[in-house]
């Protein structure tokens, strides 16, 4: 498996995940999300820049997964020369083994059953400004054969 200096890919609850091999300090860079940019793309993966292009990300970052009580959050950066650079940040300590995860906060149109099983759990992975605009109320108990993020392959 790809190491990486504080997290290694292994596998999760459900495809693989984000793991922290040491504990991280709150508001710590975990690491640049290196990848590659195109001008039009779609995968499970991708993430969006401000520019409009989309960051296909390689390992580990390509495996972390979504939660409604994310512990890291995804920064910009914009460096002279280097647009774009996205990096991982802790949002609070994580500890030895925990995983790491992000609010992806998709569209209402791109949401689906989330399984995150975090107490504030919004029952759909979603941005939170668009989750009244889902049709069908979140149900109490998500579907444990939903995967739950980019992990899934
Ligand atoms: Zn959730």
């Amino acid at each position: 498996m790809m190491e990486h200096d504080y997290v290694r890919v292994m596998p999760a609850r459900i495809g693989l995940g984000v793991f922290a091999t040491e504990t991280i300090p709150a508001d710590k860079c975990v690491g640049i999300v290196c990848g590659e940019v195109f001008e039009d793309h779609e995968s499970d993966y991708c993430m969006d820049l401000d520019d409009g292009t989309v960051l296909e990300p390689f390992a580990p970052f390509r495996y972390i997964n979504h939660s409604c009580n994310p512990n890291c959050e995804i920064v910009v950066w914009d460096r002279p020369g280097h647009p774009n650079t996205l990096w991982i940040e802790s949002s609070r300590m994580i500890e030895v083994g925990e995983e790491l995860t992000l609010d992806y906060g998709w569209p209402a149109a791109g949401a689906i059953r989330c399984g995150c099983l975090s107490d504030n759990c919004r029952g759909w992975i979603v941005d939170e400004t668009e989750l009244g605009l889902l049709q069908s109320p979140a149900p109490h108990e998500p579907d444990p054969d939903t995967p739950i993020g980019f992990s899934a392959g």
